[in-house]
């Protein structure tokens, strides 16, 4: 079959040297964690010292300084590999937040123990139970009082929140009667959670159906040193959505790289497996699903690298970031089911991963923006048809 892999020579050795990690967490290892619901632990230690977790981070504060394409790339390979980068990429993209809109004191007292990997910033508090994909509708509070912030409400789906030391929280400053603008009145923190556990704040951790270490979250009177809001208080859904572009460039290469390992495991199976005197990959009826996915994979390659490109630049890639994301999660969604579907009966035996991968690609079709609320975002912003909501 030929090279997967054929565009972005310069990084080569980047997506090498991830291949050569994620080789020695293979799918038994996978498999066991899934039976189980556990963290991969050693699977994000391995990639902490090697690096590729803090690959965003500047050097001047100890990160490797790399691009958002090669952030991409590392993304990518390890799902590529069979491997799920769901278990730490917030660790990849939430400190751009931190980087973009904290004070120099903040980035200087942050930034090099999470580089490190001495501080885990795994977990993003966003989403909560009652007001789901309308976050200006959220209702955590946070109240000024003297030199801190007191914390009420609840989040949901905070996954990683049991293995991570640091949270990024959004909790509304202004009430929204009184706030300047729909989008104004929200701030952001960072909620040092080693502290914070028993005195404010609760983890009730979810069970899903793939294996994800995602929690609910509840806050009582929880108290945040007001040296810990980042920007400007009301500013900090701003902040949020430029870090939700990293987040949807960064969850569309993994989908790219999901896309790859269904591809390829799907034209090694439908080669080697023999039914009525041939292999089945032989039947147009089989190889047509498969080359379609790969026509998608590529495709939706090429927007990931654009918005990639975008964003690194600085420049606006709301909409390349959201296509990229719609177009990555139908990529490997549609290669997923055609993998499936060439495995026959095999497919659902836990021994192939391809039951597991599957589990694990779906949730992009809504997670961490839904396939509808991008549709939406693309109908007003980019078509200029009215607001549906
Ligand atoms: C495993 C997992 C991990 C997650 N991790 C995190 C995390 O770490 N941090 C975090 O903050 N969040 C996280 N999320 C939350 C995720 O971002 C939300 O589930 C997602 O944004 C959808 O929100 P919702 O579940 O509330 O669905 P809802 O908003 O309730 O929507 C339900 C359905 O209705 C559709 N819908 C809603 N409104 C409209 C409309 N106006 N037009 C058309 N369709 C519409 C949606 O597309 C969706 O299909 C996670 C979710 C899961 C399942």
């Amino acid at each position: 079959m030929a090279e997967l892999h054929p565009v972005d020579e310069d990084l080569a050795q980047v997506r090498e040297s991830v291949r050569a990690l994620c080789a020695k967490f293979p799918g038994e290892y996978w498999r066991a964690l899934d039976r189980e619901r556990a963290y991969p632990k050693d699977f994000v230690a391995a990639l902490t010292e090697a690096g590729f977790l803090a690959a965003l981070i500047p050097e001047e504060y100890g990160g490797s300084g790399l691009t958002t394409a090669a952030a991409a790339a590392i993304m990518e390979e390890i799902h590529a590999a069979g491997c799920n980068g769901a278990a730490c990429h917030a660790q990849m993209y939430t400190m751009g937040t931190l980087l973009r809109h904290g004070s120099a004191a903040q980035k200087a007292r942050w930034l090099p123990a999470i580089a490190s990997g001495e501080l885990r910033l795994q977990a993003f508090g966003v989403t909560e139970p009652t007001s789901g994909s309308d976050t200006l509708n959220l209702r955590t509070t946070a109240v000024r009082e003297g030199d801190h912030y007191i914390i009420n409400g609840q989040k949901i789906w905070t996954s990683r929140a049991e293995h991570s030391d640091l949270l990024l929280l959004l909790a509304r400053t202004t009430p929204r009667e009184a706030a300047a603008s729909r989008t104004d009145g929200l701030s952001v923190f960072l909620v040092d959670m080693r502290l914070a556990q028993g005195t404010g704040i609760s983890i009730n951790p979810i069970r899903t159906m793939m294996n994800h270490a995602t929690t609910q979250l509840f806050f009582d009177d929880l108290r945040v040193p007001a040296e810990n809001l980042i920007g400007e208080e009301g500013k900090g859904f701003r902040y949020i959505l430029s870090g939700m572009n990293a987040e949807r460039i960064l969850i569309a290469a993994e989908c790219v790289g999901d896309a790859k390992w269904f591809i390829a495991k799907a034209a090694a199976y439908a080669k080697e497996r023999v039914v009525f005197g041939r292999p089945i990959g032989q039947n147009q009826g089989v190889q047509f699903p498969i080359a379609r996915a790969y026509a998608q994979m590529r495709a939706a390659e090429l927007m990931v690298r654009e918005a990639a490109a975008l964003y690194q630049a600085g420049r606006d890639c709301g909409a390349e970031a959201n296509l990229a994301k719609l177009l990555a999660a139908d990529a490997s969604w549609a290669a997923a089911d055609t993998c499936l579907q060439t495995h026959g009966g095999f497919g659902f035996a836990e021994e192939f991963d391809v039951e597991r991968k599957f589990r694990e690609t779906r949730l992009y079709q809504t997670a961490p923006i839904s396939t509808n609320l991008i549709l939406s975002y693309l109908a007003e912003h980019v078509l200029g048809l009215p607001r549906s909501y």
